[in-house]
Parts: C-alpha cells; sequence; structure tokens
C-alpha cells in the first residue's frame, strides 16, 4: 500500500508467520489435555486470531468481546468498556485470551479480572506485540509474540481510525497522532 502514514516495517509477514507457527505449537502441546477457548479482543486480534487459530492443532473454540477504552485515540486511560460480552458461559473452561498489543497492560488487567469472576478453570494471555518498558502492571503474560520498542504501530489488525487494519504486517505509523 502506497500511504505516506505507512512508516518502518516494525515485524514483517514472513516474521509474523513464522512466530505465529511456533506459538500455535507451544499452545498446541500445553492445552493437550484441556483444548482452550479462544477468547478474541476485537477489533485490533483478529487476524491474529484467525492465523493463530489454524496454528493450533487441537479443537479449539471462540469467542470475541469486545472492549474500548475511554481516552485519545493513541492513548488509554485504563477505563474500560465493554462494547460487545461474550456469547459463552465461561464457567470451568480454560481459556486463553488472544490480544493484539499491550501497552500499558490496563485493558488486559481489567479484562483478567472481569472474566476470572465467571468462574473460568483458567486464564492465559496470549498478546502478539508487548510495547517494551511501557506497562504500569505486571501483564502476566504466558505467550509473546514480539516486544517491539514503545512507539505506536499500525497493520495486522492494528488501526488508527479504522485504517491500516488490512496491511499483512506491522509498521510504525508515520501520520498525526491525535492530541
Ligand atoms: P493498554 O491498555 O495495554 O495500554 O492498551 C491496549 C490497547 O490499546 C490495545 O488493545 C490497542 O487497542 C491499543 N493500542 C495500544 N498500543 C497501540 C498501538 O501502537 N497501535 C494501535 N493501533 N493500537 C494500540
Amino acid at each position: 500500500m502506497n500511504d505516506a502514514n505507512i512508516g518502518s516495517v516494525v515485524v514483517d509477514e514472513q516474521e509474523l508467520q513464522q512466530r505465529i507457527s511456533e506459538l500455535g505449537k507451544e499452545i498446541t502441546s500445553d492445552y493437550q489435555a484441556h483444548p482452550p477457548l479462544l477468547v478474541g479482543v476485537l477489533k485490533g486480534a483478529f487476524m491474529f486470531m484467525s492465523d493463530l487459530a489454524r496454528a493450533i492443532d487441537l479443537p479449539v473454540e471462540f469467542d470475541f468481546m469486545a472492549v474500548s477504552s475511554y481516552g485519545s485515540a493513541t492513548r488509554t486511560s485504563g477505563v474500560v468498556r465493554i462494547m460487545k460480552d461474550l456469547d459463552l458461559d465461561l464457567t470451568d473452561r480454560h481459556v486463553l485470551v488472544v490480544e493484539d498489543i499491550v501497552d500499558s497492560g490496563l485493558t488486559l488487567a481489567y479484562l483478567r479480572k472481569n472474566l476470572k469472576a465467571r468462574g473460568t478453570a483458567s486464564i492465559e494471555v496470549c498478546a502478539l506485540l508487548v510495547k517494551e518498558g511501557l506497562q504500569k502492571v505486571d501483564p502476566d503474560l504466558r505467550y509473546v509474540g514480539f516486544r517491539i520498542p514503545p512507539t505506536f504501530v499500525i497493520g495486522y489488525g492494528l488501526d488508527v481510525a479504522e485504517e491500516y487494519r488490512n496491511l499483512p504486517y506491522i509498521a510504525e505509523y508515520a501520520g498525526p497522532l491525535a492530541p
């Protein structure tokens, strides 16, 4: 895509797919005894969830929830609102939360608490990207795709005002940031 707002590539398509295949193998081995219920966090994780699920050789189930953080487009405040809740009951389920990116970790901390209160058997997190050094709380991530520098990134599910989600790689956002 020829767009001046797409900055340098942070993780290219081949690296993404290679790592996702490794994560899938790890998850397959860890969850042999009890296949997980994958909980995708919309919208950012939809592409990762789709590729990751195909890399897991187990009968997984899927559900999705949509959350929105109050605050500016490029910064979260830690106040999270559930825009779409899960369809499935989580009682006694082994839940694997699939997240696009962990920045402050506040969204995830909220989600973990909220899901745990529903009586899950276990909750683990698989995050594609983690920004180095920015976490305000310990995000306790079982699976991590890539640790990246703390810049704002787009692509592979991640957007700016709903654009750039369909880039097959992760790039720095080089356009104007919200105030
Ligand atoms: P946290 O609560 O960890 O600070 O923020 C997590 C959420 O903020 C992510 O799920 C994502 O929606 C959004 N976010 C954080 N960093 C970025 C980024 O670099 N690019 C994009 N597009 N969204 C981000």
